[in-house]
C-alpha cells in the first residue's frame, strides 16, 4: 500500500527511499538508491532512481545528474564483474511510474531485451512514418539548432 509523499502523489520510489516499502537494495550514495526491478527482463536487472522524487531525468540537478550515472556505472561494473554478460544496456523512461529511474539491465546476444532492440531497430530503419526524419537537410539543420543552444 502506497501513500502520498511529500509532493502529494502516490510513488513506491519515494516510499522505498524512505524505507516505507521493501525493496532489493543493491548499492546507495548521497542521492542515488539502486534496487533490483521486481519484474526483470533479465537476471540482473537494476533500476537506479534518486532519492529526491523527480519525475524526469533531465529535470535532476547537476549533483543529482552525477550522482545517479556515477551509481548506474558502478552497478553495470559489479553486473559485468558477477553476472558476465556482453554487456551492461543502459535507459531511462518513466511513463509508468513518474520518478527517475534508470534501468541498468545485463544483455546477451538474443535474449529478450536484445529481441526488443532489435525489433525497435529494424522498425526505425523500415518504418515509412520514420522516413521522413532522415532527410540529410533537415537532420543538419536540426543539429545546428541543438548545437547553439
Ligand atoms: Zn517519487
Amino acid at each position: 500500500m502506497s501513500h502520498a509523499n511529500r509532493q502529494g502523489t502516490d510513488c513506491v520510489f519515494c516510499d522505498i527511499v524512505r524505507g516505507e516499502a521493501a525493496a532489493y537494495v543493491v548499492n546507495e550514495n548521497e542521492y542515488a538508491m539502486a534496487i533490483l526491478d521486481i519484474q526483470p527482463l533479465a537476471v540482473g536487472h537494476c533500476l537506479v532512481i534518486p532519492k529526491r522524487h523527480v519525475p524526469w531525468w533531465h529535470e535532476l540537478s547537476p549533483a543529482e545528474v552525477e550522482s545517479v550515472f556515477r551509481l548506474a556505472h558502478a552497478v553495470a561494473g559489479r553486473l559485468m564483474q558477477l553476472l558476465k554478460p556482453d554487456f551492461v544496456a543502459l535507459y531511462a523512461r518513466g511513463r509508468r511510474i513518474p520518478h527517475t529511474h534508470l534501468f541498468v539491465v545485463p544483455t546477451f546476444g538474443g535474449d529478450p531485451l536484445d529481441r526488443f532492440f532489435n525489433a525497435l531497430e529494424g522498425f526505425q530503419e523500415s518504418a515509412p512514418a520514420l522516413a521522413a526524419l532522415r532527410d540529410p537537410k533537415d537532420l543538419a539543420a536540426l543539429a545546428a539548432r541543438l548545437r547553439q543552444g
